[in-house]
């Protein structure tokens, strides 16, 4: 039997490309994604989201930001 796998949620489709433009990842950056659910998404009860939440990419160079 294989292990179930688990299931990426359905807006991270929305922002592959995005991180698929970001390139190569150099040493000293930083990308992360943040995600902003709806204040009654079931994910604040530790289920699946049941929303469809803004998304922001965020990019830090710490070599470029000081
Ligand atoms: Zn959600």
């Amino acid at each position: 039997m294989q292990p179930k796998q688990p299931i990426a949620p359905k807006y991270l489709t929305g922002v592959l490309p995005d991180l698929m433009n970001c390139g190569r990842p150099q040493p000293g950056a930083v990308a992360h994604l943040e995600v902003y659910h709806d204040d009654d998404c079931r994910i604040w009860k530790g289920r699946a989201c049941s929303c469809e939440p803004d998304t922001r990419l965020v990019l830090i160079d710490s070599k470029n930001s000081q």
